[in-house]
């Protein structure tokens, strides 16, 4: 994969234009569910800044997913609310994108075609220029004709991640993206996508099970409560940037990911 350097001008100055800060206030989501109603989030405060990378830790069913998902505008909050710059979340916009652990590339179209419905979904008067923007800065260039069938999972996901930041999001929504993935290749994709988050600035709000990643990753790192889920830990990632894999043996890295791991710990043995 390369790094960005076509049009460096124009991406800049979409930038400019980028703001992505998100509040929620007193953020609560109940499913109805079989007669039982199922408390997803709990009076969720939360404040992240524009361009801020913000890490999700917590145990599986605490609310993750539904969090980015009220967000992204696919679910409503049943109390309280969510605010992009100011502004009440209540239907998905292309200034949010979002990347699932599977991909969700559509099978009958190629990379190019898949990584296109971002700029076409924007109504992006270069839409051809943009798509090879994106082709050439996720190094699929030489696969743009090839179907998702056709692609390696980390492959995949890169197309994923490129037809989500087409649209220049204001915000990068990420469940699990890299879930999937094996361990070399996480590695890879991680670097890659704080190459890109360099470049664009967007805010990333990134839910993961791995706190090594988290850490590597973040400026700073939310553990959530056993369900329902409500933050129990909010802490700033003091590692300084730029990062590589050797984080891991930093005796920082190692304090933090000792601070995570109590509360998850203790919050996953909630759900025995
Ligand atoms: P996580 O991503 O942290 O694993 P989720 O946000 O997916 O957790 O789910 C939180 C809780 O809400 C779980 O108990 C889950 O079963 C429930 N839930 C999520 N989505 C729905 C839905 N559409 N209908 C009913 N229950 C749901
Ligand atoms: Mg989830």
């Amino acid at each position: 994969m390369t790094t960005i350097n076509k049009d460096p001008e124009t991406i800049r100055a979409r930038n400019r234009k980028t703001l992505g800060a998100i509040k929620t206030e007193d953020l609560e989501v109940i499913f109805p569910s079989n007669g039982l109603d199922v408390m997803a989030l709990k009076k969720t405060d939360l404040t992240i800044s524009s361009g801020e990378f913000v890490c999700i830790l917590g145990p599986s069913g605490c609310g993750k997913s539904t969090l980015l998902n009220v967000i992204a505008g696919f679910v409503d909050a049943t109390s309280g609310s969510a605010f992009l710059d100011g502004n009440k979340i209540e239907s998905p916009g292309s200034e949010r994108s979002m990347v699932f652990q599977q991909h969700s590339l559509l099978p009958w179209k190629t990379v190019r075609e898949n990584i296109a419905l971002g700029p076409e979904l924007i109504k992006d008067n270069e839409a051809t220029k943009t798509t090879d923007h994106f082709l050439d800065m996720v190094g699929l260039k030489k696969f743009e004709h090839h179907y998702p069938e056709q692609l390696s999972g980390g492959m995949q996901q890169r197309v994923g991640i490129a037809r989500a930041m087409a649209t220049y999001p204001k915000v990068l929504l990420m469940d699990e993206p890299f879930g999937a993935l094996d361990y070399q290749t996480r590695l890879v994709m991680q670097e890659h996508l704080l190459q890109l988050w360099a470049e664009f600035n967007s805010t990333v709000l990134f839910v993961t099970h791995d706190t090594d990643e988290a850490i590597f990753l973040s400026d700073r790192i939310l553990v959530m409560s056993a369900s329902p889920g409500r933050v129990v830990l909010d802490i700033e990632n003091p590692l300084p940037r730029p990062r590589t894999q050797l984080i891991f043996t930093d005796p920082a890295f190692i304090e933090l990911k000792r601070r995570c791991m109590e509360i998850i710990i203790k919050e996953s043995m909630q759900l025995r």
